[in-house]
C-alpha cells in the first residue's frame, strides 16, 4: 500500500487560515514540516479519502493526477473534509481527460449534501451509502466504516481499509472509540498503520478530538489486544493551532510512546 497523506491541520489550517497567535506566527517563520493543511489521504492513487478546501493546493503542491481517483470516501461533512463543490470542476469544460466511472462514499448526511451541491450533468457520478460494520469491497480493497464519536448530529466514520497485505486504520475526528468500535476491532481486525487524531494536543478536551494522553492509551489498547503487529507504525495527525505545539515539540512527546507525528505530504509504504 502506498498511502499518501495530503493534510495533517485541524479544520482552521495550521497556521490557521486568519490568525496571528504566536503559535501560527512561530509556524509560518518555521515553515516546512510546521506548515500543515487541511485533511486528506490517497491510497495507491485511486482512492482518495475526504475533499477539502485545501485540494487545490495540495495537487499543485504533491504534482497529483486527480482523474486517476476512481474512489472517493468521506469521514463525515464538517467543512475540512468536506468541499463538494470543487468536484464540479470535474465537468466538462473545467476539466478535460477526467475517467469515469467515479464513485462516492459516506453517510447519509454527506449524499445528502452532494446531491445539492453537484450540478445535474454530474449524474455520471455514483452515490454508494456506508453503514457502520458494513465491509465493502472497492476494487481490491476492504473498507469497512466504523463510529466515531465526533458528533451527536452525524454518524462520522473512520475506516478500516484492507488491501493486499496491508490494513490501515483511518481515524480522523474520531474521539475515543465508541465501545461498538472497539468491539469490532477486538473481534476482526488487525492494523499495519494507524493513524489518529490528536486535534487537542496537551489541551484538557478529548471528547469529540483525542488529545495526547488519549491517543497513547488508545494505542496501548490496539496493542494489549493484539489488533497491532510489532511491525506495526502508528501517526498522529489533524492538530489545531491551539495546542501549540510545533513539529518537534509533537516528536518529543510521542517519540517515547513509538508513535510518528505524521506531517503534509507524507509518503507511507508498505
Ligand atoms: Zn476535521
Ligand atoms: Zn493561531
Ligand atoms: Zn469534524
Amino acid at each position: 500500500m502506498k498511502l499518501h497523506i495530503l493534510g495533517t491541520a485541524a479544520s482552521e489550517g495550521y497556521p490557521a487560515i486568519f490568525c496571528t497567535c504566536s503559535h501560527c506566527q512561530k509556524a509560518r517563520q518555521l515553515g516546512g514540516k510546521n506548515i500543515r493543511t487541511r485533511t486528506s489521504a490517497i491510497i495507491d492513487h485511486t482512492l482518495k479519502i475526504d475533499f477539502p478546501p485545501d485540494t487545490l493546493h495540495h495537487v499543485l503542491r504533491d504534482d497529483l493526477d486527480l482523474t486517476k481517483i476512481q474512489h472517493l470516501l468521506f469521514t463525515h461533512t464538517h467543512h475540512d473534509h468536506f468541499y463538494p463543490e470543487d468536484l464540479n470542476m470535474r465537468l466538462p469544460g473545467y476539466a478535460h481527460g477526467v475517467q469515469y466511472p467515479f464513485h462516492i462514499y459516506g453517510n447519509d448526511a454527506v449524499l445528502a449534501k452532494l446531491s445539492q451541491s453537484l450540478k445535474k450533468q454530474n449524474d455520471h457520478v455514483q452515490f454508494h451509502l456506508l453503514r457502520p460494520f458494513s465491509t465493502y469491497q472497492i476494487d481490491d480493497a476492504e473498507v469497512t466504516p466504523l463510529l466515531a464519536d465526533h458528533n451527536q448530529i452525524e454518524t462520522c466514520l473512520l475506516f478500516h481499509i484492507k488491501k493486499g497485505n496491508t490494513a490501515l486504520l483511518y481515524g480522523h475526528d474520531t474521539g475515543c472509540f465508541p465501545d461498538e468500535t472497539w468491539n469490532w476491532l477486538e473481534t476482526n481486525a488487525k492494523i499495519d498503520i494507524a493513524l489518529l487524531d490528536c486535534t487537542n494536543g496537551n489541551l484538557p478536551e478529548y471528547r469529540n478530538h483525542m488529545n495526547v494522553n488519549a491517543v497513547i492509551e488508545t494505542k496501548n489498547r490496539l496493542q494489549e489486544n493484539s489488533i497491532l503487529f510489532d511491525h506495526s507504525k502508528v501517526y498522529v495527525t489533524h492538530f489545531s493551532h491551539n495546542i501549540g505545539l510545533l513539529h518537534e515539540d509533537l516528536i518529543k512527546i510521542f517519540q517515547p510512546h513509538n508513535i510518528d507525528v505524521a506531517y503534509d505530504g507524507l509518503v507511507i509504504e508498505t
